[in-house]
């Protein structure tokens, strides 16, 4: 078992107040990841978790129990670093080992126990070397099968990628979705990298300055996300936000006008006085040339050809930036003005708060198996 609750969770280090009361439940056998910029209390609340950090308020319980004052070694978690800790003059087999020496497990299990692990991170035949002798992936997964053997409830991940160059990256972003897959334990995964959060998650944590600003499934804070803090942090690259006003709102959503064209955009109306200011989100992967629902006219001022698709950030005729993703080789060209397209039921709509109007589409109704990223075993 592996559940975690955390219950009104506060730090302060004074006079500051880092953690601003967290309340969040983590199933047993759950993919959490934790996202946020810098500086927004990932690591501070991970830290709370595995006991290293005090508490100032609040309470945290593991498999039900209150564990706020257990030390890090009786709470049943093992924490992975982003610098992976491991001693330079001990072998890979003895840096695997060393929880287990440190519990004087007898010298046969300790055997099975880390060739086990190696088994599991591809380290067979690593066994015997050093760390030095290692890449930056291999000596993570050894940092990882320190914390297997240890057979936690719950493993905890701070940046555990993040001085790894891309591609190893990419690839050590499979190998812990199959990892968590063999292991079917809990595991807390905090990232400021938003693509190692929608890959890998079952859900997704976004902190924003010490509060939770949303909870949900990778494509649930894709498609619905709560606040323009989400509606930005999430998707690559960001949604664009066009200035509107509201003109009515009514059974079949709330209709807006940008710059003098009116379009009734599909999500729950809420009274609105008219003429108050919104924000129109539209994401650049939602972008068709050709007009659509809105029409906009595009100057593009800065193209990117990736291959398999075309970036153009550009400006609309009131002059508000905007980014289009593209499909493949599209023909669009610096300065030649551009006619782009956006359907209706693709638009996000925040209030002058930033909060989202709840956008009619309806993600019961999708296969779950579809919301989430999926490896086999
Ligand atoms: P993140 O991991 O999201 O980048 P952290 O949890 O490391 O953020 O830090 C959150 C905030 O708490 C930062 O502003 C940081 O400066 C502050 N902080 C972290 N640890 C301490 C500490 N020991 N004393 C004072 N401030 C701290
Ligand atoms: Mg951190």
């Amino acid at each position: 078992m592996g559940q975690l609750t955390l219950s009104a969770v506060r730090k302060s280090y004074a006079p500051l107040e880092i953690i601003k009361g967290v309340n969040l439940e983590v199933r047993d056998g759950e993919f959490m990841v934790f996202v946020g910029p810098s500086g927004c209390g990932k690591s501070t609340l991970l830290r709370m978790i595995a006991g290293l950090e005090e508490i100032t308020a609040g309470d945290i319980h593991i498999d039900g129990q209150r564990v706020n004052d257990l030390p890090p070694v009786k709470r049943g978690i093992a924490m992975v670093f982003q610098s992976y800790a491991l001693y330079p003059h001990m072998s890979v087999f003895e840096n695997i080992a060393f929880p287990l020496r440190v519990e004087k497990l007898p010298e046969d299990k300790i055997k099975s126990q880390v060739e086990q692990a190696a088994r599991v991170l591809h380290l067979e035949s690593r066994l015997q070397q050093r760390p030095g002798q290692l890449s930056g992936g291999q000596r993570q997964r050894v940092a990882i099968g320190r914390a297997i053997v240890r057979h936690p409830k719950i493993f905890l991940f701070d940046e555990p990628l993040s001085n790894l160059d891309a591609a190893l990256r990419a690839d050590m972003r499979i190998e812990l979705a199959r990892l968590h897959k063999q292991l079917a334990a809990t595991m807390i995964y905090v990232t400021h990298d938003q693509i190692e959060a929608m890959t890998m998650a079952d859900r997704i944590v976004v902190l924003n300055g010490g509060v939770i600003a949303q909870v949900g499934a990778p494509l649930e804070l894709y498609h619905k996300p709560a606040d323009l803090f989400v509606a930005t942090f999430i998707g690559n690259p960001r949604m664009n936000l066009l200035p509107v006003t509201a003109v009515a709102s009514d059974g079949a959503g709330m209709t807006v006008d940008y710059r003098g064209q009116r379009v009734t955009l599909p999500v729950a109306a809420r009274p609105t006085e008219p003429g108050t200011a919104l924000t129109l989100g539209i994401r650049p992967d939602h972008v068709q040339i050709g007009p659509a629902d809105l029409a906009l006219s595009l100057k593009p001022t800065v193209i990117e050809r990736l291959g398999p698709q075309t970036v153009a950030y550009a400006s609309t005729e009131a002059g508000d930036g905007f980014c289009a993703l593209l499909p493949g080789m599209a023909g669009v060209r610096v300065d030649e003005p551009m006619l782009a397209g956006v359907r209706v039921t693709d638009c996000h709509l925040f209030d002058a708060v930033g909060r989202a109007y709840e956008r009619s589409i309806d993600l019961s109704q999708m296969d779950a198996g579809l919301l989430r990223p999926a490896v086999a075993a």
